[in-house]
């Protein structure tokens, strides 16, 4: 290999990133006390903060009691409100149009209440076939909700033959085909398994121009990606915040909706306590006064100690800046992908993510056609210390996090595929 691990060394002394501000969980093999942990796509490590954040939370609670609601450091009452101006700017959205809350799904669920409306001949939900199970499964029960046949009321994009990525001329081909039956296009904005990233703006524009909403899963874009919702008119979006946003496993999500829904009457919201104005919470009268913001699709007083690891790591993107962030995402990927450019050719191993910047965040998608994906994953963190993620049958997915992972990190990823699957002249 002509990149060496002095040279990766170098690289980190020149770009360290923010690792120092993280628990990376020890290695279990590969002879580095560190984990190589590139798995920060299905869960983000903990930031060092969070656990003395949290503890100050509880503390709140075990002296103050109930009177925690308006007299915590940090008053449980308008908490969620601390997190607004922080998530709004991560996806480019007002603070109006960003609320904290619930999980990933829940909130897909709660958003289709209001924005999948099948009326008439326009019943359609635009999916990708490659969306993950649980959109896929929301998407397929909101259609039986509505008395429609999943099979036909829900579409599945596919790539052409051949092919692991959607083409966005392809997303555009469509709608403007076959827009008119679409009531509902809701893509994942980075596919989970291919590491695509869809041209949000373009699809946004042309499902909208249609006659569709358009929504916006951004599980695996929301820190990973620069985002600019309100700009890009993106009707709605959600995310969570255990992937690239570090909160932890089951973190609550985020929300988005745009500015020209909110307010509107005439669309339909499942209310709780929590929809309500917050001057009037507790005049605890039968009807609610919803405000113009996305809080009116709030339903239950949020947990205070599942904002609080939230809040931690949305202080922490807030500080660095996502643009900031971006920028190391492109180079630290590209190094990794110049290693995988080394070593997969000869070997049963290759590269399913786009090769554009443009098209994709940090993940890398690698198919392996000689051994399963769980069996290539569990070799590759006992063998080597790599901690990668496994879809089966066939993809390993790595994902160099610009906020905590190194060079070095990407230099073993490449090291651990060498010497698990050695070239045949390298065997003798
Ligand atoms: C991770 C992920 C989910 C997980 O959903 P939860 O409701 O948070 O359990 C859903 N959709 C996508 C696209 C994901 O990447």
């Amino acid at each position: 290999m002509t990149f060496s691990e002095e040279d990766a060394r170098r690289r980190d002394q020149g770009d360290p990133g923010h690792r120092e501000l993280f628990r990376v969980p020890p290695a279990e093999g590969g002879g580095y006390p560190e984990t190589a942990y590139m798995a920060g796509n299905s869960l983000g490590l903990q930031p060092r903060a969070t656990r003395d954040e949290l503890l100050a939370d509880l503390d709140a609670w075990a002296e103050l009691g109930v009177e925690g609601h308006l007299e915590a450091a940090r008053p449980w009452l308008p908490y969620h409100e601390l997190l607004t101006g922080q998530a709004a700017r991560l996806v480019g959205a007002l603070p109006a149009e960003a609320v904290v809350m619930n999980s990933l799904t829940v909130n897909l669920h709660l958003l289709m209440v209001s924005f999948y409306r099948p009326a008439g001949t326009r019943t359609r939900i635009v999916i990708e076939d490659a969306a993950f199970p649980s959109d896929s499964y929301a998407v397929r029960s909101q259609a039986r909700f509505h008395g429609l046949d999943p099979d036909t009321a829900v579409v599945r994009l596919r790539p052409r033959a051949g092919e692991d990525c959607l083409r966005t001329e392809d997303v555009l081909a469509f709608l403007r085909d076959e827009g008119d039956t679409v009531a509902l296009v809701m893509l994942g904005g980075v596919n989970f398994l291919t590491g695509e990233l869809m041209d949000i703006p373009a699809i946004t524009a042309a499902g909208r121009a249609a006659g569709a909403v358009v929504g916006w899963d951004l599980a695996h874009a929301a820190g990973n990606v620069p985002l600019r919702l309100h700009d890009w008119d993106v009707d709605f979006a959600a995310w969570c915040s255990y992937k690239y946003l570090n909160s932890g496993p089951g973190a609550l999500g985020g929300v988005f909706v745009h500015e020209r829904h909110l307010g509107d009457p005439d669309l339909p919201r499942f209310e709780g306590w929590w929809s309500t104005e917050a001057s009037t919470r507790f005049e605890m009268t039968p009807t609610s006064r919803p405000p113009a913001t996305v809080e009116a699709w709030q339903i239950s007083n949020p947990p205070i100690f599942a904002m609080g690891p939230v809040r931690t790591s949305l202080d922490l993107f807030d500080k660095v800046g996502l643009d900031t962030l971006r920028e190391r995402s492109l180079r630290l990927t590209a190094y990794l992908e110049g290693l995988l450019d080394e070593v997969l050719p000869g070997r049963p191993l290759a590269q399913v993510t786009p090769r554009d910047p443009e098209r994709r965040g940090c993940q890398l998608s690698v198919r392996t056609t000689a051994m399963g994906a769980n069996e290539l994953a569990r070799r590759l963190r006992h063998e080597h210390g790599v901690i990668a993620d496994a879809r089966q049958p066939d993809i390993v997915r790595f994902a160099p996090v610009p906020l905590y992972s190194t060079y070095h990190d990407c230099w073993r990823v490449a090291q651990a595929l060498a010497a698990i699957f050695p070239r045949s002249e390298e065997k003798a």
